[in-house]
């Protein structure tokens, strides 16, 4: 059942990326695995997936525990992150989606340079309507791109934004294209050298491919209806 869910996710991507243009390959698949148990994970991987997201640190502990046998997974934490669970962070996650400050940028730095590795993360943009209120605004974000530049331990790869849901995905393109124009915008100005997007969910995934996403981070659309709780 994960399986064919998978295969229909990624044929909705290919399709979305050839009306743009885009080659179905610049677009990777983060399957979003939380509320959902290990087994879940297993199957999405028989089907090929090897990129997953956790939005908790505390819950992904005992799965990326779990499932340190499974050969080639990226574990991506797609949701906020309080300070204090960096360290924890750094070692369960090889990418970050969600650095909104620089206060969070210096300690994910210092942690992952003790560790010794150079931590993927990208900066989380709150474009407004959003209910959780993560994210740097539009205005910040220059000053903190050039911030986090300074860090050698932290490889900004690019730009992540959680825009409202809407039941329409056409109301979501406007965020989307912000975003990149946004992602543009840093990158003119030599704030950011990564063009990684992520954006798009299991509802409005076409759109957001259209519009240029990198990462699509899909849970339901993979893993069914999120089951505990
Ligand atoms: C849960 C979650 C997703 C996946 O959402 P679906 O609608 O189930 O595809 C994507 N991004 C973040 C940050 C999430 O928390």
């Amino acid at each position: 059942m994960i399986a064919g869910r998978v295969a229909a996710v990624r044929e909705r991507i290919a399709r979305a990326a050839a009306r743009a243009g885009r080659a179905p390959g610049e677009v990777t698949l983060v399957a979003v695995s939380k509320n959902h148990p290990a087994q879940a994970v297993r199957e999405a991987h028989a089907a090929g997936v090897r990129d997953f997201g956790e939005n908790r640190v505390q819950e992904a502990e005992g799965k990326v525990r779990a499932l340190a046998g499974l050969s080639g997974v990226t574990w991506h934490l797609v949701g906020h992150l309080q300070a204090n669970k960096a360290r924890k962070a750094v070692g369960l996650f090889q990418r970050v989606h969600s650095v909104d400050s620089l206060d969070l940028g210096r300690r994910l730095d210092r942690v992952a340079g003790e560790a010794g590795l150079a931590l993927r993360a990208l900066v989380q943009v709150e474009l407004g309507g959003e209910e959780t209120k993560s994210g740097a605004s539009p205005g910040e974000l220059p000053a903190l791109l050039q911030g986090l530049a300074g860090l050698s331990h932290l490889e900004i790869e690019g730009l992540m934004a959680l825009p409202p849901y809407h039941e329409d995905p056409e109301k979501v393109r406007p965020f989307f294209a912000r975003l990149r124009a946004l992602r543009d915008e840093a990158r003119a100005g030599g704030l950011l050298t990564g063009g990684e997007l992520s954006m798009g969910m299991s509802h409005d995934l076409e759109v957001a491919v259209e519009e240029g996403a990198t990462l699509v981070r899909v849970g339901t659309a993979i893993f069914g209806e999120r089951v505990i709780r």
